[in-house]
């Protein structure tokens, strides 16, 4: 059996950013729970482990120092630094909020047990569903991100020598995650989202494919609204297998996050928890290493689902798709799987269909060519 490591405890899951505000961590807490229920952690290639907190030098990597000091210092309510200067706004995508700081250093530092657990053989694949915080900038909060874990683990791999692929399937593009590595052909960032013509952060053009001795190295797949799993999963198996054969990474970062599924309501595609699994269940196949985080995800219902079946495919089991009684009984939810995405008219489709494949155009056009394909 594949020895797959969770990094979860219930301190990643405690922190509010603000009442009312969608990002709620407790959706963490809700995955633990129904794997719990189903008895997962009990199999034989589960392995629990603990986060830790990131250091400051393990954050430097990407992190100016100045702005980290001023996570630190806003967090305990100090007035020494401006929160407006780093992007933290009362009323904003990202408010500052005490103990900010000790939440994003554990959930970096829960990232970084994830890729050394993989790194060091103990185990197969490690997944950090804390992490995945693709939008945070060298030296400012964005989209719900202080830390970018993602960016901060990958730099310490590319300081070890390694070139990384990082595949991003969140909703929303992972602009972070690409900017840290623009100029850099040691990672090879490829984002999958729903165009920035609708959603935030506007990024991800299939014409972004990075610069200098980067050019190549960037690859963007954007959606338009509803697009579901089939034209979403025919675009993934276009791009990700001839890239990761072509670019040969030592290391595979995948960023899960949940909010491309039908039911999130802050996105507009339409996948389902199908899709989801088969992409895991094929970068798992396709990965000489495999450490996935977790990402966006603002549905109580989808993401602890997905997260958990993902797991499982992590694990190598299929759980029932009768949820056990406990998390039933108290969240409500009775099915593990969804029966499918909502459908679309076939113009809808057609029109999402012809959009994804100008973009897989574009990126075979413009980057294949970097990688001998
Ligand atoms: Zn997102």
């Amino acid at each position: 059996m594949p020895k797959a490591v969770f990094v979860y405890n219930d301190a990643l899951s405690q922190h509010v950013l603000r009442e009312g505000h969608p990002m709620r961590p407790t959706r963490l807490r809700y995955t633990y729970e129904l794997l719990s229920a189903y008895r997962a952690f009990e199999l034989p290639g589960a392995l629990l482990m603990e986060p830790r907190a990131a250091t400051l030098k393990e954050l430097s990597v990407i992190h100016d120092e100045e702005y980290i000091c001023a996570v630190e210092s806003i967090s305990k309510g100090e007035t020494t630094y401006s929160p407006a200067r780093y992007n933290f706004v009362a009323n904003g995508d990202n408010p500052p909020y005490e103990g900010m700081y000790e939440a994003s250093v554990l959930s970096s530092g829960a990232s970084i047990v994830a890729a050394e657990a993989v790194l060091t053989g103990k185990a197969d694949t490690a997944f950090n569903v804390s992490g995945g915080l693709h939008h945070a900038a060298r030296s400012w909060a964005s989209g719900f991100c202080i830390f970018n874990d993602p960016a901060v683990i990958i730099g310490h791999m590319v300081r070890d020598g390694m070139k990384v692929l990082y595949v991003d399937i969140d909703a929303h593009h992972g602009d972070g995650v690409q900017n840290a590595f623009y100029t850099s052909n040691k990672v090879l960032t490829i984002s999958f989202h729903e165009s920035g013509r609708y959603l935030f952060p506007g990024t991800g053009d299939s014409t972004e494919t990075g610069e200098g001795e980067g050019l190549g190295y960037a690859v963007n797949i954007p959606f338009l609204p509803y697009t579901g799993d089939e034209v979403y999963l025919e675009a993934f198996e276009e791009i990700v297998p001839p890239l990761i054969t072509g670019f040969k990474p030592d290391v595979v970062v995948a960023q899960l996050g949940v909010d491309a599924h039908f039911m999130d309501p802050l996105a507009h595609l339409n996948l389902s928890s199908e899709a989801y699994t088969n992409m895991v269940t094929r970068l798992l196949e396709l990965s000489p290493k495999l450490v996935a985080l977790g990402g966006g995800g603002y549905s109580m219902d989808a993401v602890p689902r997905v997260w958990a079946l993902e797991y499982g495919v992590l694990l190598g089991v299929e759980f029932p798709n009768d949820i056990p009684e406990s998390y039933q009984k108290k969240y409500g939810i009775r099915k593990l799987r969804d029966e499918g995405p909502p459908e679309v008219s076939s113009e809808v489709s057609t029109q999402a269909g012809r959009f994804a494949m100008e973009g897989v155009d574009t990126v075979k056009r413009r980057v294949f060519q970097f990688h001998g394909l």
